[in-house]
């Protein structure tokens, strides 16, 4: 017969004490944003990810010294399949154990198929989808032992559908919502969820980063592509903000999150109701 077991929805400041995590890509973004609000909720953080050193440092810094947590950082390249793993082991070393994984790191190239780069193919399928099958390979023994984890892949609007351009981030995305739906299934009985959230476009230096590609693709300006190629997909006109996406990472490592799992949560504007 099924048990039942009373949790308590885990809410307000440090709601995560004593959890620890790793968010990869978390120099930057949206990743930043979710490290920030696990360590506003109590979590100690593994960051990851390019950039300068003396500012990845200063972040790391800011982290320990406002949230009262352990900030750490590990450089791994999440191109990398040994790296991926070492980073994993390097947590547990910090930590003692890694109760949260989320994969995040990814890069994005906009050109049509037939003039696409094979390299850059290469490189978004490794980094947006293969990181994340290393990653969760390393990091769930510790979570079956201990019978508790949560694992986030950030996937995006365009795991759920596509748009022209973007080949290899739309095959990969989707790949990262499949990924997550058969994490969550392997280990549906042992205490942990697997979910992937799914934003529509956020305003952060990937965005940024491809208006040029776009413009070029689309031939429109910079300006155009934010309104009538960007924002015409998102129906609140609005690009949605790394804090969202925060708040929502730090629910689904809640007890109240206990039951979801194997989801693909779009935070769009409402895109993909369309
Ligand atoms: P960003 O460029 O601000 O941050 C990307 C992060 O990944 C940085 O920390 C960067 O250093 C890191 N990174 C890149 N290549 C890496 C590698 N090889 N190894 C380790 N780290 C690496 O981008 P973002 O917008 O914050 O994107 C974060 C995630 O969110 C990505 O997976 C992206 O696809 C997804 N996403 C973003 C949006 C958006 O509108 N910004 C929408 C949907 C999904």
């Amino acid at each position: 017969m099924a048990t039942t077991t009373t949790t308590t929805a885990t809410s307000g400041a440090r709601a995560l004490a004593g959890r620890s995590a790793i968010v990869t890509g978390s120099t930057s973004g949206i990743g930043l944003g979710i490290a920030q609000a696990f360590a506003a909720a109590g979590v100690d953080v593994m960051l990851n990810g390019f950039g300068d050193a003396k500012e990845i440092e200063k972040i790391r810094g800011e982290l320990a010294d406002e949230h009262k947590v352990k900030a750490v950082y590990d450089g791994a390249d999440m191109s990398k399949p040994d790296a991926i793993a070492g980073m994993v082991q390097n947590a547990i070393k910090a930590f003692g154990k890694v109760d949260i994984l989320v994969n995040n790191a990814g890069i994005q190239f906009v050109a049509p198929i037939d003039e696409f780069p094979i390299a850059k193919w290469d490189a978004i399928l490794a980094i947006n989808l293969s990181s994340a099958f290393h990653s969760t390979r390393a990091a769930l023994p510790g979570m079956k032992q201990r019978k508790w984890g949560r694992i986030i892949n950030v996937a995006s609007a365009h795991g759920l559908v596509a748009s022209a351009f973007k080949g290899a981030y739309v095959a990969a995305k989707h790949g990262v919502v499949g990924f997550t739906k058969v994490t969550a299934l392997e280990v549906a009985e042992l205490g942990i969820t697997a979910n992937a959230i799914c934003p529509g476009y956020v305003w952060t230096p990937l965005v940024e980063g491809q208006l040029d590609g776009q413009a070029k693709a689309h031939n429109m300006t910079r300006e155009q592509v934010i309104h009538d190629v960007l924002l015409a997909e998102q129906p609140n006109k609005h690009f949605a903000t790394v804090e969202e996406i925060g708040a929502l990472a730090v629910f689904l490592c809640s007890d109240g999150a206990a039951s979801i799992t194997g989801t693909a949560i779009p935070v769009d504007g409402g895109w993909t109701a369309h």
